[in-house]
């Protein structure tokens, strides 16, 4: 049976559309059980009604017109109850109805399972029997088996069959599509598609008449791109984010690059035209790169493609192409390449979604830095059609509405005018103390990754720098980056920042967060190389960051180091072990340096029960409650498929942080919380009352929780805390911190954030 399965499965997967796939199946099924019918019914959300959408055994012009109502017929008992439905003989079931048109009466055993894909029913696979037939139990599993592969497949085909495009179009248009959130912020704009890949693709192949000629044209095309490339870098000085212009500066050293030019030269001297040969090594170079995992590796895919497009325009002799943006453009698709960020013109670009990517791509990174919302992961769906469409995009809740109805938008454009107004308000928090009304101090830092966002961050109120993330400067790049290029940016951030404290946390890299040069190939990234496990394994790279860190620190004595993804203490000494090595290399040298105080992030459950083990090491901890939540519940927030069950305010959050809070305070070792909690009001709350005392969060949530600690007393959020702890979900716990945050005076705050934590559009009236 496993066999059988796996060849239908392969020939489906082979298939070139929906139709063709599920008329793969219906025919191979029925040889498979020796049947004489076997049927797919696709439900339409709208209606619910079940459609015959293909059948081997039915009358073949009855697909697509037999159309039963949600509860008509053993299929909508199937469907109903979303179970295996068994009959030796359906017509003596009392739900037993009769369509003429596909002449069933003659068929008597039925067996029926439900096609259920992430919770969702999306039909019925049916096999028919001209006989009175019980199917056994081995038929019932086979055929179940074929189901669970079908409803996926019906979830995820691209292209669409009549109904089931018509249901995700449907399902896009109005009400919210969930995602990740990548960069915060509302936006109401207008969608922005790629303009097709295919030019590159349609080139046909073409003899040349003189091979040096074509080669010297393409030379002429590429100097052209690199030229434009420059003039973009040039152009964006002081809009686009310093880290996205080196990113340019990237490509157009790939523009020198041997795989890019010479594998086109050398195919135009096998005989093929500069065109064809240009399609072929883009083609080449981006097919690993679109397979892989990682949302980076993805979207270099797309900007190589881009850089194609660009010099097969030059090849053609035409001018770059020169498309309308429209005033407020939300750049949509699968990925969002930095080629496309950069052609929209200063001031028009106003949101960026993708499908795919993940909340640490380029594309969040930039987004971030431009100060324009992003959204992530949406997962699969049909959007070729939507180029002009209206789309609200929320990048604080991390999901977006298109073409949402009017109730929707009034709702975001009071949330926009809100936050607005907040925000002058916010202002009059920002340079003021964080002390809680009875009297304890604590500090609010900021989380920082891009050189870009320094100059905000210095005048933004914060205590300084609770989270320097160290690898975004690494993943920007095609190479490590050199001990002196470290150093540098390092003394800057230092520098700007100084006699304030910087925690900078050592390359955290692995899992969601892969190196484009440095793939790893590994079952499971999460579980795998990530973070310090990664750097102690390659002390090269390890060894010169802490000597860019420790020379950068020198006359400073700003720095705090702190190691990410620590699960045991033997990790942290061994740390120290290569600062040892570090200090006396430098000492040797005659360098001058400052050896930094050396911290643990408390992000892996492991951690959560080792730290007694670990403060033998180090100096202080900082709690990552993103990746702590991440792997208490065991949740990849990421993936679409289970973002919803992502909560850091699950109960088991909630008592895991307090026994880090408590055991490290009883050790003498101050603890922050770095992680996304530590921005959200509700979340302050709660560890507040655990006696946290250092916040770090994004620059522009700095004045936002210097007005809930200055109105909650630590009295009050301790007992708030109590009350919490006696809860057992996340929902209660919500509403217990809506309520008592609304109580404290804070409801104006909570209701500008409300898009961010609390309510669910989906609720609102439509
Ligand atoms: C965290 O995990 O909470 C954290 C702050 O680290 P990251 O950079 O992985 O979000
Ligand atoms: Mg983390």
């Amino acid at each position: 049976m496993l066999v059988t399965l796996q060849r239908i499965v392969q020939h489906a997967n082979a298939a070139t559309d929906l139709d063709e796939a599920l008329a793969i199946i219906v025919r191979e099924v029925k040889v498979a059980m020796t049947v004489d019918v076997c049927s797919v019914y696709v439900k339409d959300p709208t209606t619910g009604d079940h459609v015959l959408m293909a059948t081997d055994g039915l009358n073949p012009d009855s697909v697509g017109m037999v159309r039963m109502k949600a509860n008509e017929g053993i299929i909508g008992l199937v469907s109903a109850r979303e179970e295996t439905v068994n009959l030796e003989n359906a017509a003596d079931h009392p739900n037993y109805r009769y369509f003429p048109e596909t002449g069933e009466d003659r068929y008597q055993g039925f067996l029926g399972v439900p096609l259920v894909h992430f919770r969702q029913l999306l039909g019925v696979l049916v096999v028919r029997q001209r006989e009175r037939r019980s199917f056994d139990k081995k038929e019932e599993a086979f055929l179940f088996t074929v189901g669970a592969q079908l409803a996926g497949a019906l979830d995820h085909a691209a292209d669409g069959a009549r109904l089931l495009d018509t249901r995700r179009r449907r399902a896009q248009r109005g009400k919210a599509i969930r995602g990740s959130p990548a960069a915060p912020g509302i936006t109401i704009g207008t969608i922005v598609l790629p303009s097709a890949f295919s030019d590159l693709e349609a080139v046909a192949d073409h003899k040349p008449h003189d091979l040096e000629l074509e080669e010297a044209a393409f030379r002429t095309a590429v100097s052209a791109v690199q030229e434009e490339l420059h003039q973009t870098v040039e152009n964006t000085a002081g809009h686009l984010p310093a880290e996205g212009r080196e990113l340019l500066d990237v490509y157009a050293l790939m523009l020198e690059d041997d795989t890019l030019i010479n594998g086109t030269v050398s195919r135009i001297h096998a005989g093929n035209w500069a065109p064809a040969a240009l399609r072929d090594t883009i083609a080449d170079v981006t097919r690993s790169l679109e397979q892989a995992d990682s949302p980076y590796l993805r979207a270099r895919a797309e900007d190589i493609r881009a850089l194609g497009r660009r010099i097969l325009l030059r090849l053609s002799g035409e001018a770059p192409e020169i498309r309308e943006y429209p005033e407020r453009t939300v750049l949509l698709g699968e990925e969002v390449s930095l080629m496309r960020i950069t052609q929209v013109p200063a001031g028009r670009l106003a949101g960026v979604v993708c499908f795919r990517s993940s909340g640490l791509s380029h594309t969040a990174v930039v987004a971030k830095g431009l100060g324009i919302p992003a959204v992530v992961a949406l997962g699969h769906h049909a959007f070729e059609h939507l180029d002009g469409h209206k789309i609200v995009v929320d990048g604080h809740q991390g999901r977006v509405f298109i073409d949402p109805p009017q109730s929707i938008i009034r709702e975001y454009e009071r949330i926009i005018e809100e936050e607005v107004s907040i925000s002058a308000k916010l202002g009059e928090f920002r340079h003021l103390r964080a002390e809680t009304p009875d009297g304890i101090e604590v500090k609010v830092q900021v989380n920082l990754g891009l050189r870009s966002e320094v100059p905000v961050a210095t005048v933004s109120g914060a205590d300084g720098v609770g989270l320097y993330r160290t690898e975004f400067s690494f993943m920007i790049r095609d190479t490590f980056p050199v001990e002196e290029d470290q150093f540098a940016i390092y003394r800057e951030i230092l520098e700007s920042f100084a006699p304030q404290p910087v925690v900078m946390r050592t390359l955290d890299v692995g899992g969601d967060k892969p190196l484009p040069y440095f793939p790893m190939e590994e079952t499971n990234p999460y579980l795998g190389l990530r973070g310090i496990r990664f750097t102690l394994s390659h002390p090269e790279i390890f060894v010169t960051q802490l000597r860019a860190m420790l020379r950068a620190n020198a006359g400073l004595n700003n720095l705090k180091i702190l190691l990410p993804m620590v699960s045991q203490a033997a990790e942290v000494k061994d740390t120290r072990d290569l600062i040892a090595r570090v200090q006396h290399e430098l000492e040797e040298e005659g360098q001058p340096f400052a050896v930094p105080s050396l911290g643990a992030m408390i992000e892996i459950p492991s951690a959560v029960y080792n730290i007694r083990a670990l403060a033998r090491y180090v100096d202080f901890f900082s709690v990552g409650t993103n990746d702590l939540t991440q792997y208490l519940l065991a949740v990849d927030r990421n993936d679409p498929h289970v973002a919803s069950l992502y909560d850091d305010l699950d109960p088991s959050v909630i008592r895991a942080l307090r026994s880090v809070v408590s055991a490290a305070r009883a050790l003498n070792r101050p603890v922050s919380v770095c992680g996304e909690m530590a921005g959200d009001p509700a979340g302050v709350v709660l560890l507040l009352g655990m006696g946290v005392d250092t916040f770090s969060v994004t620059t522009a949530s700095v004045p936002r929780i210097k007005w809930v600690i200055r109105t909650v007393a630590q009295r009050r959020a301790r007992s708030i805390l109590r009350r919490a702890l006696a809860l057992d979900n996340a929902k209660a716990i919500h509403q217990l911190l809506h309520t008592e945050l609304e109580r404290a005076g804070l409801g104006e705050l909570l209701r500008s954030t409300a898009a961010r934590n609390t309510t669910d559009p989906n609720d609102w009236p439509v």
